[in-house]
């Protein structure tokens, strides 16, 4: 392994470590980015981010906007990396956020903004005017300062006064996604991101040789600890581009790492089935992956059919199946909190489907394992370099066996400080205890998972699993069953959630269909496949179906599924249905 170069120095916060590569490798290419996810339209050393981040900071100091939030509303590029650092530069908490493009946006910006308390918000000069009208109909929203960061002349810089900030200092606050409620603001402090990163390092196995691509949404906690703050971190290379560019076309994705020799870059496991699914054999002329090392996959259970297919379809194209990476991670835990051990296999546990709907862990083996039937495959997401991290039975609150499913909890420096605003929030989740043996304080992730040996395998969410006449099941394993039964339904645009109808819970479906099935729909064909699937495979009843219009399903701003709004939009009928059917009675919308 190459000498680490950031090793040997100690850190005690962001801006010492973004000073000290700027100042040791100023002409180094620190951030490039592909507008169009083509081709090169900014790029900066981490000289010239460094001048441009303190000017940033320089004009935040002066305007009085130390110790308050800020919020960050810009598009995709290298203006919100230096925004966001001229509010680390200059004190001042910044609030990471995306420009409203609905009302649905506008919305929940609202909550943020008041939630955070925000007073300030930095934007670029062509959004300033728009952002602006937009805000003045909302009279909570129209006494904020505004400020227009790539106005800011770079002379400012001069007029910097480093100020007291510590391992303890706040950071920035990130907001988490929201699929299971609404965004909650998570303390991050400087302490947090060093040792996170450090983890990142470690268990990604990076070095100075290491190169980032990617197109992660940098408003977000994988884009923006994985993507800018871990190469800044390493004093390394990343070349990015907005997600639109990704999704539109993702050969574009892998033409970056290809071009670019990244060693480093990920996604959802979304992304990878959208590749295997969408990159055509023309689109794969002149593809080489050889460089890839660690595709990271994380954010969302990560599925072996996607593993295998996206393995498949790539492997003549240079890529390994090594570096194909599962990891676990969460806003809570600033990000990382395990990940597949960097050059080997990721691991599969085929394990019985029956014993895991009561929360037990049975192994399936032999070489069959993968296809016999009643086993389920899950995907190991890794070991931890956390320092402990517990799987804890979240009714008795006391420690799992090996062979029980539990919560993950963890203790780490990499835990965040809280929620922002929300004590009685934080205490239930930040400060959790072993029921028997006292030992605490634990963050409580709100995921299901088992271990094997050092490994830890997540099942799901605990707020999502749908408990049927006692048994625990899983939404995404119906997700799955249902998007595959039929070639009219679009791949990871389902939802699978419960309702209670005459005090039983009943299963109900909402997926999306694909856009070329929309105009001869069978309706009554489709809802019978995904009936029989989800009976012959999960020997569950379905009580509704909603087909939905394309692309309709509500998601994250990062990409995942919310069933609680789907299950909020399926009570108040306020869904795109292009198709219905609840038992015994089939509608046409
Ligand atoms: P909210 O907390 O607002 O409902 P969120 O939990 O999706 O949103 P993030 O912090 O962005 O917000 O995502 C972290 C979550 O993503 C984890 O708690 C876990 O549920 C899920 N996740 C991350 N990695 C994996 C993985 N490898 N397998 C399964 N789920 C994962
Ligand atoms: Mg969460």
């Amino acid at each position: 392994m190459a000498a680490n170069p950031v090793h040997g120095a100690q850190f005690r916060s962001l801006i010492e470590i973004i000073r000290h590569h700027s100042e040791r490798r100023p002409d180094k290419t620190s951030f490039v980015f592909l507008e169009d996810g083509e081709s090169e339209s900014s790029a900066l050393t981490f000289g010239q981010l460094e001048q441009r981040v303190r000017a940033v900071a320089a004009q935040l100091q002066e305007m009085g906007a130390t110790d308050q939030r800020a919020l960050l509303l810009y598009p995709p590029g290298l203006d919100f990396i230096i925004a966001f650092l001229g509010c680390v530069y200059a004190r001042v908490t910044a609030v990471p956020a995306y420009p409203p493009r609905n009302n649905q946006n506008l919305t929940r910006l609202r909550t943020v903004i008041e939630d955070a308390g925000a007073k300030w918000v930095l934007t670029t000069s062509s959004l300033v005017s728009n952002l602006g009208t937009q805000f003045e109909h909302v009279p909570e929203l129209s006494t904020l300062r505004w400020l227009a960061t790539d106005d800011v002349p770079v002379e400012r810089r001069d007029a910097w006064k480093e100020p007291v900030v510590g391992p303890d200092t706040l950071a920035f606050l990130q907001y988490t996604s929201g699929s299971t409620g609404a965004p909650k603001g998570v303390m991050v402090s400087h302490g947090n991101v060093l040792h996170n990163e450090r983890i990142i390092e470690l268990s990604f196995g990076h070095t100075e040789r290491t190169v980032f691509a990617g197109w992660l949404p940098l408003f977000h906690d994988m884009g923006l600890i994985g993507n800018v703050l871990q190469p800044l971190y390493l004093g390394v290379q990343s070349a990015l581009m907005p997600p639109a560019a990704f999704i539109q076309k993702p050969a574009r994705w892998l033409h970056m790492i290809s071009r670019y020799r990244a060693t480093t870059s990920g996604g959802p496991n979304f992304a990878y089935e959208l590749c295997a699914r969408k990159v055509s054999a023309e689109q794969r002329v002149g593809l080489d992956l050889s460089s890839w090392e660690v595709a990271f996959n994380g954010a969302e259970p990560v599925r072996p059919g996607t593993l295998q297919r996206f393995a498949d379809a790539f492997k003549d194209h240079g890529l390994r199946v090594t570096a194909l990476h599962p990891c676990y991670g969460m806003a809570e835990t600033t990000l990382l909190v395990s990940g597949k051990v960097p050059a080997q296999h990721p691991s599969l546990f085929p394990i019985q489907a029956d014993a895991l709907e009561e929360g037990r862990v049975v192994p399936v083996e032999g070489d069959a394992a993968a296809s016999a039937n009643g086993a389920r495959v899950l995907v190991s997401s890794g070991s931890s370099l956390l320092e402990k991290v517990r799987i804890v039975d979240p009714a008795s609150l006391k420690e799992c066996p090996e062979d029980r499913v539990g919560e993950v909890w963890v203790s780490s420096a990499s835990v965040a400080q809280g929620y922002w605003n929300k004590p009685e929030l934080t205490r239930e989740a930040f400060q959790a205890r072993i029921a028997d043996t006292g030992e605490g304080p634990f963050l409580r992730t709100g995921d299901l998972a088992f271990r094997r040996g050092e490994e830890f395998v997540i099942t799901g969410r605990l707020k999502d699993v749908i408990i049927i006449r006692g048994r625990n099941h899983y939404p995404q394993d119906i997700e799955q069953t249902v998007e595959e039964c039929h070639p009219a339904l679009k791949a990871s645009g389902g939802a699978a959630f419960s309702v209670e109808v005459e005090d039983e819970e009943r299963l109900v479906i909402v997926q999306e269909v694909e856009r070329s099935y929309l105009r001869d729909l069978d309706v009554g064909e489709v809802v019978g496949s995904i009936r029989q699937a989800v009976s012959e495979h999960h020997e569950l009843q379905v009580h509704a179906v909603v087909l939905l219009k394309t692309s309709s399903i509500p998601k994250t701003s990062s990409g995942k599924i919310q069933r609680h709004a789907c299950r909020n939009g399926f009570l108040r009928k306020s869904l795109s249905a292009v198709g219905e059917w609840v038992e015994n009675l089939q509608t046409e919308a």
